[in-house]
């Protein structure tokens, strides 16, 4: 079973995802959790040389082939041998960040970008994504005085929450949408009792 937490900045998904995977562990499932960018010894490189503020500003298509690189190798070196061992996979980030971020964000052409992702992934699509959605201005907030890029501008931000939406919207079998706001433990109910229907029994 391979689940996936997205959002913007400061929604909450290293929380949830920790949580997730802590209740998934003490009922006795195998559980792996990772994330991107950064989860491989290349995607390490990757993280560091793209959201450096050394690196300066790249052109689009440079990051948008250094994420996919990034996802290529998390995906065959991490992803889906656990995925074969039979455990249940939570990533922190997957495509979705790169069809929002790269894609909704950068104004790059959405199909396109989601071509090179595919075929970074070998297409490996989620069972579940859960999206945890907060404006912006809040999210944006939670990282004041911490050593991040978040140079990009509000609207850049609000592409990128809507991109989410929209995926989800055109997709609801496969995403759950919850209001970041929501207190953690409601939030974290609601995603296990959504996903208890996909774990082995
Ligand atoms: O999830 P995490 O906070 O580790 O992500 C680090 C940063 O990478 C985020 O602030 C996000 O802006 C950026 N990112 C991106 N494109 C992606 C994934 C992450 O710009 N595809």
């Amino acid at each position: 079973v391979f689940v996936c937490f997205e959002g913007g900045e400061g929604s909450g998904k290293s929380t949830q995802s920790r949580l997730l995977r802590d209740r998934l562990a003490a009922e006795g499932y195998d559980v792996l959790l990772t994330f991107e960018p950064g989860d491989t010894p290349v995607g390490k490189e990757m993280r560091r040389i793209v959201l450096s503020p050394e690196t300066g500003v790249l052109a689009h298509r440079t990051e948008v082939l250094l994420y996919a690189a990034d996802k290529a190798e998390h995906v065959e070196t991490v992803v889906l041998p656990a995925l074969e061992r039979g455990e249940i996979v939570i990533t922190d980030r997957y495509v979705d960040s790169t069809l929002a971020y790269q894609g909704a964000g950068r104004a790059l052409d959405l199909g396109e970008v989601e071509e090179v992702a595919r075929w970074a992934t070998g297409d490996l699509r989620p069972h579940l994504t859960v999206v945890l959605d907060l404006e912006p201005e809040a999210g944006l907030g939670r990282f004041e005085g911490r050593d991040r890029i978040e140079g990009e501008s509000l609207e850049f931000h609000q592409r990128v929450r809507q991109s989410f939406l929209d995926l989800a919207a055109k997709d609801p079998d496969h995403y759950l949408v919850l209001d970041a706001r929501g207190p953690v433990e409601a939030i974290a109910e609601a995603i296990a009792a959504r996903l208890v229907p996909l774990l082995p029994q």
